[in-house]
């Protein structure tokens, strides 16, 4: 009887708790290990999963099994079109390869929960074991709590729990114990023809944007060792400044680890294990730069713990419930406009760009653009959500719903709804020589530093419309005051 290990959001050999289980329960009772990874259209679909997220999976996929296969360990790739039918996909290949111990590491998310309880179900069925293991994050959810014994709802206090648990090696090591390296499979498979089948590079339902993908190959080459270069040429060239470059958007300051992580190419481990090294071991104290990118991940510890503890997020639903009685404007012409860049807000529009023209953007105008279309707009932040998961590399769900619930005060921000960016501000203070919005719209690249970040506000109406570029779709201040009405009101103050 053989062993499989099951894929998902894990691509990647190296610190890998499920596979590196796996690989030592095979290789101790001389069983064989097939791997897989299930490929389900439907599911994508139903997430928002963008097609250039989708293509960096497929070609990850093709590194990965290239690597496993150094290691005599076959991957099938399986598309089961339907979701419903995976846990009978999966015990069907079980019993098709003689397998009777299935491996794979834990996905949070409600959907992805009940998929694995019918998978449970299902493998009791056939006597089949499955086991789950914590993989992506670094301090296990659930691990991190008050001092009553509860979820953190704010992420300061955690970050402080965190960066002190993680830092006592011992306490980390409970944890999270590290996984080793695979071992190779000891038998020569003898079902060749179920793992020989090619990988497809677009399945299901996607039409891929060409150039965007050939961006994307170049942008982000696949693979497992591609982002530990990365990792390292960040660590060794660009952490020490992160602190200062990493909201000026005209700098590639940070790791562009994002698409990595999300799909687990690497691991949130190995970064902070990398980072912590290259600070004499420390989390808290020493370089600047270094405890600042820490804290970036930490975040992402945070999102994910705020999502196994409350549900809900999940659900459609807000964080902080109250401000579900927002009343949004359904307008979908300005909802375009958003979507395509074209608000008449030039640091709002470079972003909404960049992101359709590169499949990620950058922090600090993430933030800018998903507070523009909830404050401004007054539109439902859960139709920004979805437009950045379809669009982005890196689409994660726990950082995505964070970073919108963050935006919209729905979410962990300590702070209320008051906390309304002034566009043009921010634009004047990260983008202070308008670089980043030069290269992103080209409508405004003559335009010196001084008026870029304001055209319609400070040329004459001839000069602005000659530039072929939108006027501003609403009024910031009075946008302003709207939005702070239609917020008290939703809460009753
Ligand atoms: P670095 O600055 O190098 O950070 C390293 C890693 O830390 C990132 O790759 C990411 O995994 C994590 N991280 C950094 N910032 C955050 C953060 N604010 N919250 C949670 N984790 C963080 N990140 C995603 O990975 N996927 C998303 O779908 C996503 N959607 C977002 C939506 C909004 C509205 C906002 C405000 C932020 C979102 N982020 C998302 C967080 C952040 O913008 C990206 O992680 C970051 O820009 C990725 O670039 P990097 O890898 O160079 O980051």
């Amino acid at each position: 009887e053989n062993c499989l290990m099951w894929f998902r959001s894990d691509l990647r050999l190296q610190d890998n708790p499920a596979l590196s289980t796996a690989s030592r329960i095979a290789h101790a009772n001389s069983k064989f290990l097939f791997a897989l990874y299930i490929i389900s259209p439907q599911d994508w679909q139903l997430h928002d999963t963008a097609a250039i997220k989708v293509n960096f999976i497929m070609r990850s996929l093709k590194v990965l099994k290239e690597k496993l296969a150094a290691l005599n360990i076959p991957l099938i790739v399986e598309t089961v079109e339907e979701k419903k039918n995976i846990a009978r996909a999966l015990t069907d290949i079980c019993q098709r390869i003689n397998v009777s111990h299935v491996f794979s590491n834990i996905e949070y998310e409600v959907d992805e929960q009940k998929r694995d309880k019918e998978c449970q179900n299902e493998c009791e069925t056939h006597k089949i074991k499955i086991e789950f293991f914590h993989d992506q994050c670094v301090a296990i959810p659930g691990s991190i709590v008050s001092k009553e014994n509860k979820p953190y709802t704010v992420y300061t206090p955690f970050k402080k729990n965190w960066l002190s648990t993680v830092e006592s090696t011992e306490a980390f090591l409970q944890l999270s114990p590290p996984p080793t390296t695979p071992f190779p499979s000891c038998i020569r498979s003898t079902q060749p023809s179920l793992f020989s089948l090619p990988i497809p590079s677009s399945p299901g339902i996607y039409e891929y944007p060409l150039a965007l993908l050939s961006i994307s190959c170049e942008l982000y080459p696949a693979g497992e060792d591609e982002a530990h270069k990365r990792l390292n040429a960040f660590i060794e060239k660009k952490i020490n400044s992160y602190h200062d470059d990493r909201d000026i958007p005209c700098i590639d300051g940070s790791s562009g680890l994002s698409p990595y992580l999300a799909s687990g190419v690497i691991s949130c481990r190995q970064c902070v294990n990398a980072a912590r090294r290259a600070n004499g071991n420390k989390l808290q104290i020493g370089k600047k730069g270094i405890v600042s990118w820490i804290a970036e991940l930490v975040w992402r510890d945070f999102y994910r713990h705020v999502l196994v503890a409350f549900p809900r997020v999940c659900m459609n639903r807000a964080y902080k419930i109250q401000y579900e009685n927002v009343k949004w404007n359904e307008n979908e012409e300005m909802f375009q406009r958003w979507c395509e860049g074209k608000t008449g807000y030039p640091i709002v529009d470079a972003g909404m760009r960049q992101l359709n023209g590169s499949g990620w953007m950058h922090n600090r105008v993430r933030m800018i653009a998903a507070m523009f279309l909830v404050k401004d707009l007054l539109i439902n932040w859960q139709k920004g959500e979805k437009y950045f998961m379809q669009h982005l590399i890196d689409g994660d769900f726990a950082n995505n719903n964070g970073g919108w619930q963050w935006c919209a005060s729905s979410g962990t921000d300590a702070q209320p709804y008051f906390r309304i960016f002034n566009p043009l501000l921010q634009s004047q203070k990260f983008d202070r020589d308008g670089i980043y919005i030069q290269k992103w719209v080209p409508e405004l690249r003559s335009l010196s530093s001084k008026l870029i970040h304001d055209p319609y506000g400070s040329l004459s109406p001839k000069e602005f419309q000659q530039l072929g570029y939108p006027a501003p779709i609403v009024d910031h201040k009075v946008a302003r005051q709207l939005c702070l009405e239609r917020f008290k009101e939703a809460l009753g103050k």
